[in-house]
């Protein structure tokens, strides 16, 4: 249906890292890779070091590491030595309030740069960082400062007032909240004014002797399925993290980079935070939410080179139209990548046509720790993949049986996504749950509960996750599928569609649909959404029935949430929906 993407080196700007997928792919190994990470002086591994002071011991300090566009309009630069600084007097002061190697701190703050010193700081220090996303309200901040035991939480003076201080006593652990732009009069209690803790400390400090194996990061999951879970990332993980960022989102030295997610997520730290540094790029770190006109504007102005977006943005530009984008002139962009949502074919096609190149889909997730599957820059694309697994990544369909697993062998069958356990930022284990990290392996392989299917080129298509999957008369049908068919529909914007119980068919399809600005819901568009889906899709698969919605709930980093529209629909409760968008606009 949609034709494959090729590439011609003709059009090469500068040359992909990655060139010959086979011949890397054989001569890989995460040995080497660990190889090419600078190493603690005395020995040992320690993110910070990777990701800053390496570049100042190298003599490349002067680089410019963050350009950050503030809500008022100011551009701000921070250079590899500055940031190294910044994260040196950060972990001084935590050393001074007596915080621990292996101690927990958490972030609660917007795009700001000193979150940026606050996670690199928190790394030399030792300690374990846990960022959150700054829209979170006070019982999900609660609920994570308690699981991820936190002792110290840095945040803003405006989120303390709204968000923090109610929760304090129930928080007997936290013992130092720094205000990042704290004075001496908000000082009470365990409250501190950073900056002048910041001002007071030693501009040095060498970073913790840590080991691959000690614990760096925590990250919450989504929600999407359920309650977010806590995965624990160790230093070893800048291995995956900078090699993945090389290979699948082709980041070369000195290349403007811009990762859109919060930092509040897995991508925005991994992607956003230490990848870019160690890759030593320059990083665009927007302050302000999302907006059309204003984020091709950045592209534009401040000549992104690559960008790392998800699917509910891209979405949302194509609601707004090509048009807009054809006001800026974009020809700075070489490559562009998706994460976190399957990517609909028509957004491919959509952005070859309107940047001249595709968006490259690729996969992963918070307990991966970094990107596992991708399209890569010299590989052609096939709209609607996820793409081949990185090199040092064995990805495998697996069926579950009674005993353990059995890898599927032949192309185009469905079946679970498996990852061969071992790779570097694979996740060490759920916080406080024990029994489900367990649950996740099985014969030496981790199970990713999404569904998926590998075609013959040894691409991966993504089917659904195991919980949305839809069984309805005998057929097993991935929700991305349907999705993706209304999708080509001109009307629609955004599709999501569940399983309703039914006593003769066991499930049959709804499908929730919000429109393209200029098209009206009616009974004739639902007939016609209807009479197209049966054509691409076949009525066994197409939906029974269709609502129209002005907007789809979705988590706050951008993914639909089936589970909620099926809760709603089946009057069930609608569970945790602690990451829930609130005004379900975006
Ligand atoms: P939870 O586990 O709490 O339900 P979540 O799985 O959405 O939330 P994340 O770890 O942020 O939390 O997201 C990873 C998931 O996102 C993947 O398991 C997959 O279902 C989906 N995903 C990520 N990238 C892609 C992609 N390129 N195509 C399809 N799905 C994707
Ligand atoms: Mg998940």
């Amino acid at each position: 249906m949609f034709d494959i993407i090729r590439k011609s080196p003709a059009n090469w700007q500068v040359p992909p890292n990655l060139l010959d997928y086979d011949a890397l792919c054989r001569s890989f190994d995460w040995a080497s890779a660990r190889r090419a990470m600078a190493g603690l002086p005395g020995g040992g591994l320690n993110i910070a070091h990777e990701a800053v002071s390496r570049h100042v011991v190298e003599g490349r300090g002067g680089r410019i590491a963050l350009r950050h566009l503030g809500r008022d309009g100011a551009v701000s630069e921070v250079s590899f030595a500055m940031l190294d600084e910044a994260a040196s007097r950060f972990a001084n002061v935590l050393e001074s309030l007596g915080v621990a190697r292996g101690e927990a701190v958490f972030s609660l703050s917007g795009r700001l740069p000193a979150f940026y010193s606050a996670a690199v700081g928190t790394l030399k220090r030792g300690a374990v960082f846990c960022p959150l996303f700054s829209a979170f309200g006070p019982e999900p901040i609660r609920a994570r400062l308690e699981i991820g035991r936190g002792v110290c939480l840095v945040t803003t003076r405006m989120l303390f007032q709204c968000k923090v201080a109610p929760i304090l006593d129930a928080l007997p652990g936290l013992r130092v909240v720094l205000l990042i732009d704290g004075e001496a009069g908000d000082e009470r209690g365990q409250v501190r004014a950073l900056p002048r803790l910041m001002d007071a400390a030693a501009a040095r400090y060498s970073a913790a002797a840590t080991s691959p194996e000690d614990h760096a990061l925590m990250h919450f999951t989504s929600g999407t399925t359920g309650k977010p879970k806590g995965a624990v990332l160790v230093h070893d993980a800048v291995v995956a993290q900078s090699a993945t960022a090389r290979y699948a989102l082709d980041l070369h030295e000195g290349d403007i980079f811009w990762c859109t997610a919060d930092p509040g997520w897995v991508t925005g730290m991994s992607y956003g935070v230490i990848a870019p540094l160690v890759c030593g790029v320059t990083s665009i770190v927007d302050e302000m939410e999302f907006d059309a006109e204003r984020w091709y504007a950045i592209i534009e102005n401040h000549k992104v080179a690559v960008w790392y977006t998800a699917p509910t943005a891209i979405r949302m530009l194509m609601k707004v139209g090509a048009e807009v984008a054809g006001k800026h002139d974009l020809r700075s962009l070489r490559f562009l990548a998706s994460v976190g949502e399957p990517l609909n074919p028509e957004a491919v096609v959509w952005s070859q046509r309107t940047f001249g190149r595709p968006f490259h889909d690729n996969w992963w997730q918070t307990e991966t720790g970094g990107i596992m599957i991708a399209n890569f820059a010299a590989l052609p694309v096939k709209p609607g993949s996820m793409g081949r697994p990185l090199p040092g990544i064995e990805a495998a369909i697996v069926e579950r049986t009674p005993r353990g697993i059995r890898v599927v062998e032949q192309p185009d069958v469905d079946g679970e996504l498996a990852l061969k356990a071992g790779w570097p930022s694979m996740f060490r284990g759920y916080l406080g749950e024990d029994e489900r990290y367990r649950k996740c392996f099985a014969d030496g392989w981790y199970l990713t509960g999404d569904l998926a299917r590998r075609d013959r080129d040894g691409y991966y298509w993504f089917v659904g996750r195991s919980d949305d999957v839809i069984k309805t008369a005998g057929h097993l049908v991935g929700p991305f599928e349907v999705e993706s068919a209304l999708m080509e529909h001109p009307a629609v914007a955004e599709a999501a569609v569940i399983g309703k119980p039914d006593e003769v068919a066991g499930n049959t399809i709804k499908a929730f649909v919000a429109l393209k600005a200029g098209h009206e819901a009616s009974p004739a568009l639902e007939r016609d959404l209807m009479a197209h889906a049966r054509r691409r899709l076949g009525p066994a698969v197409a939906p029974r029935e269709i609502a129209f919605r002005d907007n789809l709930p979705k988590t706050r980093s951008g993914k639909i949430m089936r589970r909620l529209l099926r809760a709603r629909e089946l009057g069930l409760p609608e569970g945790d929906i602690s990451t829930l968008e609130s005004d379900e606009k975006k």
